[in-house]
Order: structure tokens, then C-alpha cells, then sequence
């Protein structure tokens, strides 16, 4: 079993990591079929599978981890939300992973899912920093958790995000960021930790944009700035996906570049799934 937060603390080259989604349909299911054995190639430090907050993905995301865990030589990161749910539900997935031998999570307040319009209930837990402490105090847990380097849309400014985040990242063992294209923002992100006393690693996390619309409908939920330069190269794409990959795929590769050159611990991916686009951004960054 590894630790993935001391596996990267410790890393002496740039770790390359990636999230996947556990599938909804069977034409999901076949192109995650079609993508692990190709993303596993890569020799990923690890890969997070998100969770439908409130518990619309709570048994396939279960299976997806266990399966990389008994299947693959990745070791998995399972995320867990708060939202919707109630104590003891949040106790029976964590305990379920406890004996499974997953030690790996990240903790998360959750939100309601991209196509759908509903606001989620709050859980029995309201914030990410409760699940913290819940894990904590049941097992051994090496414990992440969610930054947004340009602020959360709910915090009523950067100031209290960070001290927010700050007091959650104290608790756990590392961040991760939600996407974002401006490296200096991130450089940001974790100067403002540092002043507040957590110098925790914090990966960055790296989208290749393959929709203007869904990036657009993803920003909004996040708080992400879509720099007009993004929205530019995307729209000039029109509908040519080949276009849109490829240019979604230097977009990315040109941010990891930068956020490498001047020291961050590694690049998260977030792949949609989609090996080609991870292959390319690997194979450019020389990673995995
Ligand atoms: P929190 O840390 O709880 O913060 C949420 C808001 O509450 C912030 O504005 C914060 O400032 C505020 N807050 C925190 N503490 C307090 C307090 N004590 N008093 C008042 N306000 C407070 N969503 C999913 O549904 N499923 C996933 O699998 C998933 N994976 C993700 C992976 C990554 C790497 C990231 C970055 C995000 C992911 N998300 C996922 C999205 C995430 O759930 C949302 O960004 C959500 O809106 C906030 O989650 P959080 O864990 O940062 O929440």
C-alpha cells in the first residue's frame, strides 16, 4: 500500500497523475475500456476516480477503484463528497475502502453534476474539512483535498478562501487544484499557503479544453477563468474536433511546461476518460 501524499513529497522527479470518471452508459464503459490499459502505459503515481456527489456514482465509483486496485499497478484515489449525505453513509464508504485496503481519498464537499440544474442538499457534514477530520479519526487515511487557485465561486473573497483552505490543507496531506490556465495563479495559490503557514504539496491540475461549451458550463460551477486567449484559439476551432484536440492538447502541454519549469511536484490530468489527448500531453511533457 503507498501513501500517494509521501509518494509525492518525496518524488525527486515531477509526479504524472490523472483523474477518471466512472462510466454511466455502456458506450461509457467501452471507452474506458478501451483507454485504461493505454493510460496504465503510462506508469500514472496514481489515479483519482470522482464520485457523483449525493451518491449518483457511490457503487461504480467503488467498483472502478477496487478494480485498479486488484487489476492494474496503479494505486487508486478514491473521492468522497459530503454533499447529501449523512454521517454514517460517509462512515460506511470510508469503512468499505478501510477494508479493502484503499487508504487513499479525496475529500470533498461535491457538486451537483454538469448537465444537471438542481442544487444538491447539503449533507449531515456541510464542508470538505468535516469529512477531513471524519476520515481521520477512523483510520490510517492519507487524506487530500480540493484547491481552487482562483478562488471558490462561494467564498466571499480570495483573502478567506485561502485562510479556509489554509486550515483544511493543515488537516489533510495534500491539494489538488481545480483546472485553471494561467500558471501564475497557481504560483499564487501556493505563496499564500506558505505565508499561512502549510506547505503542503499542491498539484496542479491540467485540462486539455476539448468544448467551449462545456469548459464555459465547467468554469461557472468552478470559479475557473477562461483567459480570452483560450476562449479564442477554442472558438477559431469551430466544430472541427481535430482541430479542438490539438489545440486543447498544446493549451495544456504549454501551462504543465511552465508550472514544471518553475517547480511544481507534478501534473494531475484530468483525462474525460480520453487517452489520446493524455498520451500526447505525456509524450510532449517527456512524463510518464
Ligand atoms: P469545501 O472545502 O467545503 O469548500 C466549499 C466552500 O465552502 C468554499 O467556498 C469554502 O470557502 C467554504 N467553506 C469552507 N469551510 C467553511 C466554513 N467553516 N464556513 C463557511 N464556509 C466555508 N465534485 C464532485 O461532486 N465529485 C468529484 O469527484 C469531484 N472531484 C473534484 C476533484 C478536484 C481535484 C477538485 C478541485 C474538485 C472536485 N469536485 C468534485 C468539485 C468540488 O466538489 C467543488 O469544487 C465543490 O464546490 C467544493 O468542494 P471543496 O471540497 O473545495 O469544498
Amino acid at each position: 500500500m503507498a501513501k500517494i501524499a509521501e509518494v509525492v513529497a518525496k518524488s525527486v522527479k515531477p509526479t504524472f497523475s490523472i483523474e477518471l470518471w466512472p462510466p454511466r452508459s455502456p458506450a461509457a464503459e467501452a471507452k474506458l475500456e478501451q483507454a485504461l490499459p493505454i493510460l496504465a502505459a503510462l506508469h500514472p503515481t496514481f489515479t483519482s476516480i470522482t464520485y457523483g456527489a449525493g451518491g449518483s456514482t457511490r457503487e461504480k465509483t467503488h467498483d472502478l477503484v477496487l478494480r485498479i486496485k486488484r487489476e492494474t499497478p496503479i494505486e487508486p484515489m478514491a473521492h468522497v463528497t459530503t454533499a447529501a449525505h449523512s454521517k454514517s453513509e460517509l462512515v460506511s464508504i470510508l469503512e468499505r475502502y478501510l477494508a479493502a485496503g484503499v487508504e487513499n481519498i479525496l475529500a470533498l464537499r461535491g457538486d451537483p453534476p454538469l448537465s444537471g440544474d438542481l442544487e444538491l442538499p447539503p449533507g449531515e457534514l456541510i464542508y470538505a474539512i468535516d469529512l477531513v477530520k471524519l476520515a481521520r479519526s477512523l483510520g490510517d487515511f492519507s487524506i487530500t483535498v480540493a484547491a481552487h487557485p482562483q478562488g471558490h465561486p462561494d467564498s466571499p473573497n480570495l483573502k478567506v478562501d485561502r485562510f479556509r483552505l489554509a486550515r483544511k490543507l493543515e488537516l489533510a496531506d495534500m491539494a489538488i487544484t481545480q483546472f485553471f490556465f494561467v500558471a501564475d495563479d497557481y504560483f499564487r495559490l501556493v505563496d499564500d499557503l506558505d505565508k499561512l503557514g502549510v506547505s503542503k504539496p499542491v498539484l496542479p491540475g491540467v485540462m486539455a479544453p476539448t468544448s467551449l461549451k462545456t469548459l464555459e458550463r465547467m468554469a461557472e460551477l468552478s470559479g475557473a477563468k477562461i483567459p480570452d486567449r483560450v476562449r479564442q484559439l477554442l472558438y477559431g476551432a469551430g466544430n472541427d474536433a481535430n482541430a479542438i484536440k490539438s489545440i486543447g492538447v498544446g493549451i495544456a502541454t504549454e501551462l504543465s511546461e511552465e508550472l514544471l519549469k518553475r517547480g511544481a511536484p507534478g501534473i494531475h490530468v484530468y483525462t474525460m476518460n480520453e487517452a489520446g489527448t493524455t498520451v500526447e500531453i505525456c509524450k510532449r511533457l517527456g512524463l510518464g
